[in-house]
């Protein structure tokens, strides 16, 4: 744009005797440049006017431009012309025009051609494409009315200032978040950290302090800053530095303020419920086992010894049947109070599920911990509750474990914890049980291992021979079960199937050894009486799980089908594991006899032998007790009982097995005694499993 100020206008002279420098000026411009009259037509037109608008200069002279402008534009374009004739007869004008690229944005220098008497003669205009300039201009202009809608509508404050020393001009809506007027407070350091909530400052000064060196481009943090009536008020601040020294220092910093406080206290909520349990409000199992894990990592750092607790009410059911759920929810938020008020101030309490609680009790050794842990069983068994007119008394029972320095995994502890806790049940309830890590240790790490079989399905049956004692014919195979453990050893059942009792495992592990058992009578060849029958064991947990049963029904269907014969599986029922009633049994095991699956009896004439299976149950096979076949051949005694267990099995159709036999000496007198089938190393050991 020309300077309307500094320039004088033309006159008519210096116009109409242009020398060859200006012709050439004129006809090499990309500007446009045009010559009007006062009315507006065309007296001269530059070859760059031409070429914009597609037309030859014998079309454009004599006619007016205005057509050419843009029908919105004209009434500007004629009062920018009228204003022409009042000094300093300088104008400038944009307005859109149609040329050979379509509509353009044209900002047009005009200048009016006056003669002696100051009279507009002409007027010589220059033209520029704008189109860009205007396009940048018009989504500036979208940007800052959106910036100002958000800034105005999403409640931000702003601020912009120095660094060091942190001085900051703050704008209204900055301040009014915390509840002051504009000129109320100066933002500087010291204002600044004043406000901040203690537990955040260290937080915010270091990320402040990383992006002042530049290690940050930006700052972004959501802290807490006191309000001006002393509640606090979460502020999310994001800044960016705009201006750094040759060192790259930050100097200069432009931010935003948003009071974040609803979403925030939301977010604390949401986060509060992850790890905390409804009821109790105590931490819930995800809340102590991250503290658990914190405080076992501490440990193995520290080399101080931490120990962990589990706590379980005492026949709790009995506390539900009699006096319903609602009391008993009572009770358990009644009992997580005592537990709070008990357990000191660094121990970490949550509920572990059900009527279960974890302490996590950091720097504490055997002694310490017991010590606690009976004031806890102790303060909860004095005193009853009183719920609702109702006097209710409980007890907990407790097992605890100390973590050593060398174990890896809290896990094994909480293990070693809970086969105290077990321990604790069964001496009576009621009491504190430590697991020492002398025989715990063995204990533990034989869980870990089931536990870690059964999820990797590493146990697997190993197969052996059953043979008839007077022709060593093999008549069937027994499944036993094996861990492979990951480093390749091989653990027989004796190893591992009382821990696997004890926490509950057995069923699953009978299931496992049905499963690879049903399978292996899929693949197998041969049918009728040319079959080896299969013992597998059934303990008292798969009878209590009727439904693995049902499904291992459902396999042995198919086989029988695919076979056309009765699955020549053999259930193996031991008296000892299994406590349940004979009916309750023989319902178990109802859709496997219909099958025609078999039942065998096993540990007979052992300490725990009755006649109740064989009375009520359909059995087919007795397995001899290990300790009774030993004795055969050294006493009489133990031949005489075997003789009587013998006929009576003979009397009911019932097949006997001894077991283990090793020697022919035995081989023989058990031959004598009329037993009927047999294994043990003498006749072939189990295969390997798999
Ligand atoms: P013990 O531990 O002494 O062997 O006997 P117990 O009766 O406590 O046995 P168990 O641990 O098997 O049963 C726990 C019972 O706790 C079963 C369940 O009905 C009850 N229970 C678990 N969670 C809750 C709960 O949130 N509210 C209520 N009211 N009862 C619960
Ligand atoms: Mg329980
Ligand atoms: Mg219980």
């Amino acid at each position: 744009m020309p300077s309307e100020e500094t320039e004088p206008p033309l006159t008519q002279g210096a116009v109409e005797t242009p020398d060859e420098d200006y012709r050439l000026l004129v006809e090499n411009q990309t500007d446009l440049v045009v010559k009007v009259d006062p009315e507006g037509r065309f007296l001269f037109v530059s070859p760059s006017y031409c070429r914009a608008f597609g037309k030859t200069k014998d079309e454009l002279l004599g006619r007016s431009f205005m057509p050419l402008v843009h029908e919105d534009d004209r009434a500007e374009t004629a009062a920018a012309i009228a204003r022409l004739h009042l000094p300093p007869h300088h104008c400038y004008v944009e307005q859109r025009a149609m040329t050979v690229w379509g509509w353009r944005w044209l900002g047009w220098s005009d200048t009016a051609v006056l003669d002696g008497e100051g009279r507009v003669t002409a007027i010589i205009g220059v033209g520029r494409d704008v189109t860009e300039r205007k396009a940048a201009e018009a989504a500036l202009a979208e940007t800052t009315r959106r910036l100002e809608l958000a800034v105005e509508g999403g409640d931000i404050g702003l601020y912009d200032g120095s660094v060091l020393p942190l001085d900051m001009s703050v704008d209204a809506r900055y301040l009014a978040m915390l509840g002051y007027g504009v000129g109320e407070i100066q933002v500087d350091l010291q204002s600044w950290q004043q406000m901040l909530h203690p537990d955040d400052r260290d937080r915010v000064r270091t990320l402040g302090e990383q992006v002042v060196r530049g290690d940050l481009d930006r700052f972004e943090a959501e802290y807490r800053m006191r309000h001006r009536d002393g509640h606090w008020v979460w502020i999310q601040d994001r800044a960016r530095v705009y201006e750094r020294d040759a060192d790259g220092k930050a100097m200069r910093v432009a931010g935003t303020h948003m009071d974040i406080t609803r979403r925030k206290v939301a977010e604390l909520k949401l986060e509060y419920l992850v790890d905390h349990d409804e009821l109790t409000g105590l931490l819930n199992r995800r809340g102590i086992w991250q503290s658990v894990q914190r405080i076992h990592a501490q440990s193995q750092r520290s080399g101080r010894s931490c120990c962990l607790a589990i706590l379980d009410l005492d026949h709790f059911k009995l506390v539900n049947d009699a006096y319903g759920h609602g009391v008993g929810d009572e009770v358990l938020k009644w009992v997580s109070g005592r537990l709070r008020q008990e357990v000191r101030q660094a121990d970490w309490l949550g509920r572990w599920g059900g009527e279960e609680f974890v302490i996590a009790l950091p720097e504490t050794n055997e002694v310490q911990a017991r010590t606690g842990l009976e004031r806890i069983r102790e303060s909860v068994a004095a005193r009853p509750i009183q719920i609702k007119g109702q006097q209710i008394r409980v007890t907990l029972s407790i097992g605890f474990a100390t973590c050593q320095s060398d174990e890896g995994d809290p896990r094994e502890v909480l293990a070693r914890a809970d086969m105290a806790l077990y321990h604790a049940k069964n001496a009576g309830r009621n009491r504190v049980c430590y697991d020492g890590h002398d025989s715990g240790v063995y204990a533990v790490s034989m869980a870990v291992l089931v536990q870690s079989a059964l999820q990797t399905a590493r146990i697997l049956p190993a197969f052996q021979p059953i043979v008839e004692l007077r022709d060593r014919r093999v008549v069937a195979e027994e499944s036993l079960a094996r861990i492979v453990a990951a480093d390749g050893r091989i653990l027989t059942a004796s190893a591992f199937i009382e821990i696997a009792e004890q926490l509950g495992l057995l069923h699953r592990i009978d299931s496992m050894l049905l499963s690879a058992t049903a399978a292996r009578l899929k693949c197998s060849k041969g049918s009728g009486a040319s079959r080896l029958f299969d013992f597998v064991h059934l303990s008292g947990d798969l009878v209590r799980h009727p439904d693995i049963l049902q499904t291992l029904a459902r396999e042995l269907d198919g086989v029988s089908k695919a076979t056309n014969a009765a699955p020549p599986l053999v259930l193996t029922l031991n008296e000892r594991q299994i406590s349940a009633e004979t009916e309750q049994v023989a319902r178990a095991l109802a859709p496997l006899l219909d099958l025609g699956c078999r039942i065998a009896v096993s540990d007979y004439g052992g300490d725990t032998s009755s006649f109740r299976f064989l009375i009520h149950l359909p059995v087919s096979f007795i397995q001899l007790d290990a300790n009774l076949v030993r004795l055969t051949s050294e006493s009489a005694r133990a031949r005489s009982i075997l003789a009587t267990i013998q006929h009576t099995a003979q009397d009911l159709g019932i097949t006997t097995i001894a077991k283990q036999i090793e020697d022919d000496a035995t081989l023989q007198r058990l031959i004598e005694l009329g037993v009927d089938w047999g294994s043990g190393y003498l006749f072939g050991r189990p295969s390997e499993p798999g």
